[in-house]
């Protein structure tokens, strides 16, 4: 039998293995899931809520465990990693608003009466990436399940540890067949895609996201993507300079960078553009960088390409005219230091093309208008920030960006019930919030006269 290995980023020892799914396969283990999904779907709303539930306790039992696994498959701090960890069993909220969302809404217009049922699509095909290694297979498993589909899973081949680690606990509970994991690489994730499945829940890169949709053009499969992004972040004139240079830090720089809605671009106001860029680097440099299992700030990046990947993008930026305030290409194994670049232009491709790694690109502008218009002037769309004074104004100039997700003196995510929500080129459909619950479902309607 093949199988897939995991190396740790930091020093390449092998973490473990899992069998390779051929992709000839995957046919036959989406008629198994098939085959049991009809039994799924009969317990209902509430039945199917309470076995989800019953992983909370097994999640948490395991939160550090699973901790240390994400750490050495694929390198990320072992604080952020346990997090991710415990966010796991935290599903009571979301367990209750999916069963609020789908329930059958009537309506009637004084001749006819109609419910809207949200009937489970089917099959699921979910493909993840491998950045936040559990938490985005659980943020389409689990809301695909409770609407009532069954799951086929293909979890990145750079994580497939932690994706098999994230099914294990809720085969603890389900009923066979109701999640079944695949492995392998994008020939697996193509034959998903080919395969008879209803529905693709896709997170991942824009290019990959692209080559689903099309493909799935065929059957008219439903696609959820959440793709990549290119994130702007502006600084205005009336900024607590010391607060958004640490949030920059911070949302260029954890997981190494590696996170969707990280920061990649930054337009500073001329005016506080010098304190700014010197408070940044000043972060920058003070930060520890090593072994992901220590207390690190910032791990290996997950591979040797992704690293190379940023680095031949710092190296083009410098060749073009960028300077670098902190950090650099001088590095040792998959480690890129948090490297500030200042003078970015918008020619460059570190300023359009995802980065995906430790680099904050300040670009200074003379104008609002300025920033906005260079914070626009990109085919993605999944989050941005903005500081400025607390009020009105800052918050105008937050709704003239064309992004998802946009959030004023803090990071893009909404509150608790909104749409995780990529804009044009980052996302098509999206999940989270009860909008994004309806997703994994199909509307059908039943009327009768009154
Ligand atoms: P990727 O697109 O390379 O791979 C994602 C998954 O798709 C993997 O499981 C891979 O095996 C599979 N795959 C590859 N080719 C395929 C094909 N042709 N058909 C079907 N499946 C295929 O992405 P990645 O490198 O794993 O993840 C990083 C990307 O994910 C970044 O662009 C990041 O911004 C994005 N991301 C987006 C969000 C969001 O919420 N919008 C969240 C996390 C990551």
């Amino acid at each position: 039998m093949e199988t897939l290995k995991s190396y740790n980023p930091f020093d390449g020892s092998e973490v473990g293995e899992v069998p390779i799914t051929p992709a000839s396969q995957i046919p036959d283990v989406v008629a198994r899931a098939r085959v049991a999904q009809p039994a799924w779907d009969a317990l209902g709303l509430a039945g199917r809520a309470e076995i989800l539930r019953k992983t909370t306790a097994i999640f948490a039992e395991r939160a550090q465990a699973h901790g240390e696994l994400m750490t050495a498959e694929m390198g990320k701090p072992l604080a952020e990693a346990v997090g991710e960890a415990k966010s796991l069993g935290m599903i009571d909220h979301e367990l209750d608003e999916i069963a609020s969302a789908l329930q059958p809404e009537i309506v009637e217009d004084g001749r006819l009466r109609s419910t809207v049922y949200h009937d489970p699509l089917g099959v699921v095909g979910a493909i993840t990436p491998w950045n936040f290694p559990m938490s985005m297979p659980a943020w389409m498993v689990l809301p695909a399940l409770a609407a009532g589909n069954t799951v086929v899973f293909k979890p990145s081949e750079e994580t497939a540890l932690c994706g098999q680690a994230y099914a294990d606990v809720l085969n603890e509970v389900l009923p066979p067949d109701v999640l079944i994991v695949v492995h392998g690489a994008d020939d697996q994730g193509k034959a998903l895609v080919q395969s008879d499945v209803d529905m693709i829940a896709f997170t991942g890169s824009r290019e990959v996201g692209k080559h689903i949709m099309r493909e799935a053009a065929g059957t008219l499969k439903r696609v959820v993507l959440e793709l990549g992004g290119k994130d702007p972040m502006l600084v205005l004139e009336h900024a607590d300079i010391a607060k958004a240079a640490k949030f920059a830090a911070w949302n260029s720089f954890r997981n190494a960078g590696q996170v969707c809605v990280s920061t990649e671009r930054i337009f500073v106001l001329d005016s506080v553009a010098d304190e700014f860029e010197a408070a940044l680097t000043d972060i920058a440099s003070a930060m520890r960088v090593g072994n992901g299992a220590d207390e690190v700030d910032i791990g290996p990046m997950v591979n040797a390409r992704q690293r190379d990947h940023v680095l031949a993008q710092i190296d083009s930026a410098v060749a073009g005219g960028a300077s670098v305030l902190a950090g650099g290409t001088g590095h040792h194994g998959n480690f890129v230091i948090p490297t500030v670049l200042g003078n970015v232009s918008e020619d460059m491709d570190i300023a359009c093309v995802e980065t995906f790694g430790p680099v904050a690109c300040v670009t200074r502008v003379s104008s609002v208008d300025e920033a906005v218009a260079k914070a626009n002037h990109t085919h993605f769309g999944l989050g941005a920030v903005v500081f400025g004074e607390d009020g009105a104004d800052t918050a105008a100039v937050a709704r003239r960006l064309t992004a998802g997700m946009i959030g004023v003196n803090r990071a893009a995510g909404g509150a608790v019930g909104t749409p995780w929500v990529g804009a044009r080129q980052s996302g098509l459909g999206f999940h989270k919030s009860p909008d994004g619950h309806k997703q994994f479902t199909q509307a059908r309607v039943l009327t009768t006269a009154l």
